[in-house]
């Protein structure tokens, strides 16, 4: 049987993998300081005698604890909340990052690093694939988030080069589901909310920006096969290459929700990047993964959670 560590396992799609490594037989320890998370997304496993939970916060060393595999989702991922604390964002990126690597030598353990496709930054190549550098402005105001991701990046590569510790990267691209929190700040819960409140849609910029969104469990199953497969450790993309406007989105929630809110344009934030649309051709080739779930179906199963919420 497995140990499995999972921080920022009480978070959005944490809690996820969590239930699908259960459901599996794995044992896992949850490590969470609770910033974002929900404590009620782990009730559910509370009852498990393969689960248990750790109130932890990553910036300090983890000391006492044994794992063969250690899943580091720990860091807040919507602007609102990265911005909120941008000096403790970036310290969960680096200085958290570090402990988990610390931890993952002393254990053996494989260690799996949640990046971002905000490595790619406003990108200038178009889809985007792991070969492309980015575009990232080192000192705006998602600073905090992009360049903590980046720095983890380096980290895990030098330890796996100094250390020859076993590391796997992921970029993951926007990701949505139930779970996720209903004043999280992003996109689609946002969307979802407004209308299902009846109140404005709120597009910021004038809503051609786009993004490309993967529904969780098929972020989850890609999650899972990058750390279960050997010899490749990434970085390698998870996302959905289906690339919609921020005005399409906004379309397609009023439509499924069958909502009447209007919509209403507010300033785009600092640095909002204008495309993202992933290359997942070597997700393709390597874990033979690609998304199954369409944006319809998944808003719909999203959209029945937040209405349950209410
Ligand atoms: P989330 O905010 O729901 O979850 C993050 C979790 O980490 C929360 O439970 C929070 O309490 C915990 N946390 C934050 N700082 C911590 C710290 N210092 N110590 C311990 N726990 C800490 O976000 P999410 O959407 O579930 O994202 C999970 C991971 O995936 C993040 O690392 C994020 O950067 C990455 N990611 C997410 C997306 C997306 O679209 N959801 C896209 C790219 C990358
Ligand atoms: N956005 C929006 N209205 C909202 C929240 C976000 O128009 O209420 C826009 C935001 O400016 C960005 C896109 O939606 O262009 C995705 O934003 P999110 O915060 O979900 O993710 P990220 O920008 O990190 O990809």
């Amino acid at each position: 049987m497995a140990k499995i560590l999972v921080t920022g396992g009480a978070g959005f799609i944490g809690s996820h993998l969590i239930e699908r490594l259960l459901q599996r037989g794995d044992k896992v320890v949850c490590v969470d300081n609770y910033f974002t998370g929900q404590k009620k997304n782990i009730e559910p496993f509370l009852d498990n005698p393969n689960f248990s939970a750790l109130e932890h916060d990553i910036v300090q060393p983890l000391h006492g604890i044994d794992a063969n595999q250690i899943y580091n989702l720990a860091c807040p991922a919507s602007p609102i909340h990265y911005q909120f604390n941008p000096i403790k964002t970036i310290k969960t990126s680096t200085v958290g990052m570090v402990n988990m690597l610390g931890l993952a030598k002393r254990c053996g353990a494989k260690i799996l690093q949640a990046s971002t496709s905000e490595v790619y930054g406003d990108p200038h190549v178009h889809p985007q694939g792991e070969s492309y550098w980015g575009n990232v402005n080192p000192i705006g105001i998602r600073s905090c988030y992009d360049e903590g991701k980046r720095v983890a990046e380096t980290l895990c590569m030098d330890y796996h080069r100094s250390h020859n510790l076993d590391i796997r990267i992921i970029r993951i691209f926007n990701t949505y589901g139930p779970h996720m929190h209903p004043k999280d700040g992003r996109v689609v819960s946002n969307f979802i909310m407004e209308a299902l409140e009846g109140k404005p849609i709120t597009i910021y910029g004038d809503g051609t920006q786009t993004r490309s969104f993967c529904y969780v469990n098929d972020l989850v199953s890609g999650m899972m096969s990058m750390m279960d497969q050997d010899g490749f450790i990434g970085p390698v993309n998870l996302g959905n290459p289906v690339e919609l406007s921020m005005k399409d989105l906004a379309k397609l929630v009023l439509k499924l929700t069958n909502s009447s809110s209007k919509i209403e344009y507010k300033d785009l934030p600092q640095d909002d990047p204008k495309q993202r649309q992933p290359d997942i051709s070597l997700a393709k080739e390597k874990l033979s993964w690609e998304p199954t779930i369409d944006i319809e179906t998944g808003l719909t199963k999203t959209i029945e959670y937040f209405r349950e919420l209410r």
